[in-house]
């Protein structure tokens, strides 16, 4: 059984707020990296069709021997399968690479305003739900404006907008607006991506102070705001130690000292004007 509690989404549907991410590991070390995400006790997966490595992470998957109903999977469409027809094809080579025959959530990945094909694109996500082939469908690096000229044109409130979230871009606005429409933060790049972050004195400080790590600090402090955290990492006891966050609390003096390390500062693209297909 796994430790690892979960969230409500908007349509009834639990999602397990530590998962592991497989961005940048190629698809043979995912089978390896996720295997031992899985025997660690991780359940829940983030994958997407731009990362190749589905197959990877489906092998993996399916040699764990761990029943379907018991693990969480998710994928994404990558921004040049955007538009109705091309992404119902694009979700069946997903799932088919997977060798699954139903993901639990399946993301548009980029929000692309200039093409301005996601509520079609999303309509067939909303198809693609009503056939009962993916569980939840959601969104990845929305801003608000774009939720909201979604919701114009659609009808299901996406479960989930994954976005770039750590202590330097802590994202309020969107987490506030999240909330307030039924949607589920989940935070990508969520130790912000291993580098300066973790040796931030003050991220430091508070790990001596719990006897804990940098990074299990800032995964803590996540699951404290309430946000999903998918965290990468490829070496085995980096992968255990990042689950390993459940058996202490930040206090209120931690909680506003990481809430001063906010600089709104982006490591990845901007979804504002990042088009690229
Ligand atoms: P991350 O914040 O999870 O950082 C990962 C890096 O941190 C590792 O490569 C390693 O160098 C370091 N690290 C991991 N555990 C550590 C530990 N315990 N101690 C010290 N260093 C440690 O960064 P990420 O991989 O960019 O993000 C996580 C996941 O989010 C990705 O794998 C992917 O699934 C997802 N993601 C999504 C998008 C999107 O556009 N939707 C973009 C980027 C990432």
């Amino acid at each position: 059984m796994s430790k690892v509690p979960s969230i409500t989404l908007n349509n009834g549907v639990a999602m397990p707020q530590l998962g592991f991410g497989v961005w940048q590991v190629p698809d043979d070390e995912a089978e390896r990296a996720v295997t031992t995400a899985l025997e660690a006790g991780y359940r829940s997966i983030d994958t997407a069709a731009v990362y190749e490595n589905e197959t990877g992470t489906g092998r993996a998957v399916a040699t764990s021997g761990l029943p379907r109903e018991d693990l969480f999977i998710t994928t994404k469409l990558w921004n040049s399968d955007q538009g109705y027809d091309s992404t119902l094809r694009a979700f069946d080579a997903s799932l088919d690479r997977l060798g699954l025959d139903y993901a639990d959530l399946y993301l548009i990945h980029w929000p692309m305003p200039a093409q301005d094909t996601a509520a079609d694109t999303y309509r067939a996500f909303e198809k693609i739900l009503a056939d009962g082939r993916v569980k939840a469908i959601g969104v990845s690096n929305f801003l608000p404006e774009h939720l909201e000229r979604l919701f114009d044109k659609t009808s299901v409130v996406p479960a989930v907008n994954q976005i770039e979230l750590h202590p330097h871009l802590q994202q309020e606005a969107s987490r506030e607006f999240h909330a307030r429409h039924g949607i589920a933060t989940e935070a990508w790049s969520p130790l912000g991506q291993g580098k300066g972050l973790l040796e931030v004195p003050t991220v430091v400080a508070v790990a001596h102070k719990h006897d804990r790590t940098p990074a299990q600090v800032v995964l803590r402090w996540h699951l404290q705001l309430g946000n999903v955290v998918i965290p990468k990492s490829v070496t085995p006891s980096r992968i255990q130690e990042n689950l390993d966050v459940f058996g202490f609390e930040l206090d209120a003096d931690d909680l506003a000292a990481l809430k001063a390390l906010n600089e709104d500062r982006r490591l990845g693209p901007d979804p504002a004007t990042f088009n690229v297909a």
